[in-house]
């Protein structure tokens, strides 16, 4: 650390990715990326036209894209804003949302208590049952702004949308934040709910479903003055936040919308049949609506697994936190991937 460095700054403990490593091919079930590339149009898009035009900045307004996104959801545009990742989406949210605090779950997306550090924001950090399921009952009448993945990650495990509307209603003083970063692979999305409830935002990104992890696109839905709010922020920040390529992938990735179906569905069914093989070993699996499974066994150490299919050219997430360090999160590949997974996983636990 630089002795110029803010000292507000100094005990942040930054967000640690997921490995992305050079050494070797392996085997990718570590990052909640798809196995599936993008759609045709995707690729076609990203042309050398579109690339001479980088000499021109992007749309700040994003227009094309909120356009699509609009008419795809069935909201107007004023009702959509776009970012660099819904990481910065989500970035935003809480500068903007959370001036009275912040709620979320203990085992969840870790970059919720990296934002509302580094913005000085205080949070009540509220424990998932023992099952790891999230209690609905826990985030009424909050007092502050209110943050819960749908399906929640690691876990993979959803709420209803009962359940929603009825934490929705409970905290109008405060906004509810729904992440929405795995709904497409088989969770209900509250999309529709933002038109009864004017303190809801859904935040979703293309970096799961639609195969563009590396063009950084995320969006959020909700009331225009919502919206308003974020776009405050983006403009007092970097206006041109989402760049000339990755927009019109974007654009072509939402009309593309069966192919993607495809994938999903391609992925959920491969996600079953990977649960219940690893059930078949002795696994406890949790039940899972995204592109990815929490399991642990008594049989192998968590970290030990990790580490051994490693070495065999399988990357999965093992996390060291409280909790959940029996466990590891298993990204759903092809079902070829996990095909190759499981085998390795037999013969390490035949050892
Ligand atoms: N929310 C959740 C729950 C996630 O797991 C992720 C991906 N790590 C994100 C948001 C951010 O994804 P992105 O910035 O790629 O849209």
């Amino acid at each position: 650390m630089s002795k110029y460095f803010n000292s507000f700054y100094k005990e942040l403990t930054p967000y640690t990715p997921g490995e992305q490593p050079q050494d070797k091919k392996y085997i990718k079930l570590n990052t909640n990326e798809s196995p599936y590339i993008p759609a045709p149009g995707v690729i076609d898009v990203i042309n050398s036209k579109e690339a001479a035009d980088l000499r021109l900045y992007s749309d700040p307004e994003l227009k094309p894209l909120k356009a699509e996104l609009a008419r795809a959801y069935g909201v107007e545009p004023k009702n959509v804003f776009v970012g660099n990742g819904s990481d910065e989406v989500l970035y935003f949210a809480f500068m903007a949302f959370g001036e009275a605090g912040l709620k979320f779950a203990d085992i969840t997306y870790g970059c919720y208590k990296v934002f509302a550090a580094v913005n000085g924001l205080k949070t009540e950090i509220v424990p998932l049952k023992d099952d790891l399921s999230l209690d609905p009952s826990d985030y009424m009448d909050s007092g502050k702004a209110v943050v819960i993945a749908n399906p929640n990650a690691p876990t993979g495990m959803t709420i209803s949308l009962e359940d929603i509307a009825e934490i929705a209603k409970s905290n109008a003083g405060s906004v509810v934040m729904i992440d929405e970063a795995y709904v497409d692979f088989g969770a209900e999305s509250a999309v529709e709910l933002t038109k009864e409830f004017d303190n809801l935002l859904v935040v979703q990104t293309f970096s799961k479903s639609r195969s563009l992890a590396g063009a950084r696109v995320g969006y959020a839905i909700g009331n225009e003055e919502l919206i308003a709010d974020l776009e405050t922020l983006k403009f007092s920040f970097n206006p041109y936040n989402v760049n000339r390529l990755s927009m019109a992938a974007a654009v072509e990735a939402v009309k593309a919308a069966d192919y993607y179906k495809d994938a999903c569905g391609k992925i959920a069914a491969t996600r079953e049949w990977t649960t219940k093989e690893l059930t078949k070993l002795g696994f406890t699996v949790l039940p899972s609506k995204s592109n990815f499974i929490f399991a642990k066994t008594p049989d192998y150490d968590g970290k030990k697994l990790y580490l051994d299919l490693k070495d065999r050219g399988i990357l999965i997430r093992h996390f060291d936190s409280a909790r959940i360090s029996d466990y590891n999160r298993i990204t759903i590949g092809t079902q070829e991937d996990m095909e190759t997974f499981v085998a390795t996983v037999k013969e390490l636990l035949a050892k």
